[in-house]
């Protein structure tokens, strides 16, 4: 029998089927080493992906049995080599660690970092444990490195966080506008849907903004190769030019939006000679966009890390969200601006409160009707939520550079590659005087920092639900056992819960028991989902939310043009542009900008075991424009040494066009264990958005120097 789930790797949120190895009068499936493995495929009846999969989703078995966490193993000291241990000698240290830490530290030297590879059900428990019953809002995932400035974009502008579109409006829409995402390549099954739907359309139009010629730019209509950062010069010179033309809808920024007039005089310093110029793109490229936007119908936004890694992330967000809001282009089918997530369930953790300054059900944890409310349902005493955010990711590593951490618990990412200024995060790792790492496979970068190792559960082995892009929920179901003693990641939570003294509170049978506490508290939310059990999900396939108890989901947020501020009215906010926030200088000439490819994820924990993979992506690269390769004496293949003011890396030079001049990209995958000298985010630097927390992983100055041979 097969089952139907979900692909644990990107926010497309594809649907797969998982058929085991050996079924009766069939033969066995195996890998190229003769295991067995489960055959994967695309699931038809999946409304996000209609049975389309990528080479990530559709190789996911192969990895499972590979270099798995089984037991929870211990050490005193960084120094020391791990030994075997049972969990009740684990939790027995990490409850008296917590406990001990909190006395002398006080609660807020407890910090978790979580992920977005957690189901809702990980997420919700956390948020329980950490924001309520230890009383302190440290709680952060990986998704601030990915999308919170989408997050702080959307609350700010419409009210509260959301995408408030879906995936039919990629067949629905008359132009698509992508900026800061190569969605070809790291949203695939989204991106062929377009390009189909584009390719039998000839007068839709597909804009894309990337100062790389991706191949997202390459099926474009018109590729704008911007200059890196230089995104909100872009925005608001179309801005200037529809203003300017009257291609504005009046009637909705009057009746619907409140800020046009202040946002309008700023918008009038962007003439677009002086856009072009500084943008590097000619003035008739940019009246094109202009033109396209206002002339269309109905205008589809896409973006993702490109926007959002940025320290004006969120600035950059609401200039793009203002376009929609002068064109009137949000809450109607085939229009709006459409953040993509990155991880499986960025979206499920921003539903249950996963990140530092957040709560359950697009709650804010500043927002004291908000803590009552949640205190109150946890069964806690009034003021038993703090009222400050948290930490965010990186202020944690600031917290252990400054001694403020007592107790960090990491679980299912790998910071020590994916944090920006890795020489320094992982000197801040050194410092931790206690470290959980709670992950399925080991090794991996960041156990090397641990003192304890916990076994999780991964996709396959525990149930829980998964929210993709477009607020589609998908029961994931358990259907093979998970190795060794391995355990969900909300189970290990609640457990520690429990020996904490909070019974009450983590009293759960199973996850389907964990869900139904979570739903209610999306009542009358903007996230509601009271009408997305698991009993629904298991009759009815995925759902969508908003959907109230007994009631339809709703493919499209907005549609009756209120937005979720006090007054109704979606808020316009002007931005200049401060630009990057480390430009290239005379010592470091060139921009590095960091991304991803077709095959691979994150920091190859999966992908990486996946032969198949691994051999797509053998090793990375460094793009070089042919202009600045000869000025330097880079050849194709030469090594080549890239130097920022935080520290060095070496790739072999890949010479192309379709980087822009003074711009060089290298792939964010490899960590220390997969290459030497390959990890990207040696070179990348912290400075975060004000608002969101999110760094500038996009973009920083770096020097490159040609290898000689010895
Ligand atoms: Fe998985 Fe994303 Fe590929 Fe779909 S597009 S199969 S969700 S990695």
């Amino acid at each position: 029998m097969a089952h139907k789930t979900l692909c644990p790797y990107c926010g497309v949120g594809c649907g797969l089927e998982a058929s085991p190895p050996a079924v009766p009068g069939k033969a066995t499936n195996r890998d190229k080493e003769g295991r067995p493995i489960w055959k994967v495929m695309g699931d038809k009846s999946h409304p996000s992906s209609l049975g389309k999969v990528c080479v990530k989703g559709a190789t996911i078995s192969e990895s499972l049995d590979k270099n798995r966490l089984k037991t929870p193993m211990m050490r005193e000291s960084l120094d020391e080599p791990f030994r075997q241990v049972t969990w009740d000698e684990a939790l027995k240290r990490i409850v008296g660690k917590i406990k001990t830490t909190r006395l002398v530290q006080g609660p807020h030297s407890i910090c978790m970092y979580g992920s977005g590879q957690f189901q809702t059900e990980d997420y919700y428990i956390a948020q329980k444990l950490l924001k309520g019953c230890l009383k302190t809002n440290n709680f952060d995932a990986n998704s601030r490195l990915c999308m919170s400035s989408a997050v702080s974009g959307y609350i700010q502008s419409l009210g509260s966080d959301g995408p408030p579109c879906c995936y039919d409006d990629l067949e629905l829409t008359d132009c698509a506008f992508l900026i800061g995402t190569n969605t070809a390549e790291c949203h695939p099954i989204i991106f062929n849907r377009l390009r189909v739907y584009h390719k039998k359309n000839k007068d839709v139009k597909l804009i894309v903004v990337d100062p790389r010629k991706t191949q997202t730019a390459e099926a474009a209509d018109l590729h704008l190769a911007i200059k890196p950062g230089t995104d909100i010069d872009l925005m608001n010179g179309i801005a200037h030019l529809l203003h300017q033309w009257g291609l504005i809808d009046s009637v909705f920024i009057d009746e619907q939006t409140t800020g046009f007039v202040d946002y309008a005089q700023v918008i009038e310093s962007y003439p677009p000679e002086l856009v072009a110029r500084n943008c590097g793109i000619s003035v008739e490229d940019l009246q094109q966009a202009a033109r396209w936007w206002g002339e269309s119908k109905r205008v589809l936004s896409l973006w993702s890390m490109g926007l959002n890694q940025s320290s004006e992330g969120t600035a950059k967000n609401r200039t793009l969200i203002n376009l929609h809001l002068m064109t009137g282009n949000i809450g109607k089918p085939g229009a709006g601006p459409f953040s993509l997530t990155g991880q499986p369930n960025a979206m499920g953790g921003r539903e249950a409160g996963g990140l530092a300054h957040i709560l359950p059900g697009y709650r804010l944890v500043k927002n004291e009707q908000h803590r009552r409310e949640v205190e109150k349902f946890w069964g806690l005493t009034p003021g038993s939520i703090n009222p400050q955010p948290g930490l965010s990711a990186w202020e944690m590593i600031q917290g252990l550079e400054q001694d403020r951490v007592g107790v960090l618990w990491i679980a299912a990412t790998n910071p020590a590659v994916s944090m920006p200024d890795l020489e320094r995060t992982k000197a801040a790792l050194l410092r931790s005087p206690f470290t959980i790492y709670q992950d399925a496979y080991y090794p991996t970068e960041t156990a090397e920092f641990a003192h304890v190792l916990l076994p999780a559960a991964q996709w396959s082995e525990k149930t829980g639900t998964m929210t993709n892009s477009e607020r589609r929920v998908t029961l994931c179901p358990a259907f093979r056992p998970a190795p060794g003693s391995a355990r969900a990641d909300w189970e290990i939570f609640a457990e520690v819960g429990r020996r904490l003294g909070f019974e009450q509170q983590f009293d759960f049978a199973d996850s389907e028991a964990v869900r139904n506490e979570f739903i209610q508290l999306t009542a009358h939310r903007p996230c509601e989902q009271r009408g997305i059990t698991y009993e629904i999900l298991r009759k009815e396939g995925p759902r969508q939310w908003p959907c109230a108890e007994g009631g339809e989901p709703q493919p499209r947020m907005y549609t009756d043009l209120r937005f979720n501020t006090p007054d109704g009215r979606a808020r316009f906010a002007a931005f200049h542009s401060r630009g990057l926030a480390e430009p290239p200088d005379g010592e470091y000439p060139f921009v590095l900008t960091v991304g991803r490819l077709y095959g691979h994820w994150h920091t190859l924990t999966r992908t990486g075991r996946i032969d198949k993979i691994q051999k797509m992506h053998p090793e990375a690269t460094i793009e070089v424009h042919p202009y600045d390769a000869e000025k330097l004496g880079i050849t194709e293949g030469m090594m080549v040494e890239v130097r920022s003011r935080r520290g060095w890396c070496r790739f072999p030079a890949k010479i192309t066009k379709n980087i822009t001049k003074g711009t060089v990209f290298a792939p964010m995958h490899w960590g220390a264990m997969w290459g030497d000298r390959t990890e990207a985010n040696m070179l990348t630097h912290p400075e975060a958005c004000p608002t969101s927390g999110q760094p500038e992983l996009k973009a920083c100055a770096v020097r490159l120097i040609p290898v000689t041979p010895e």
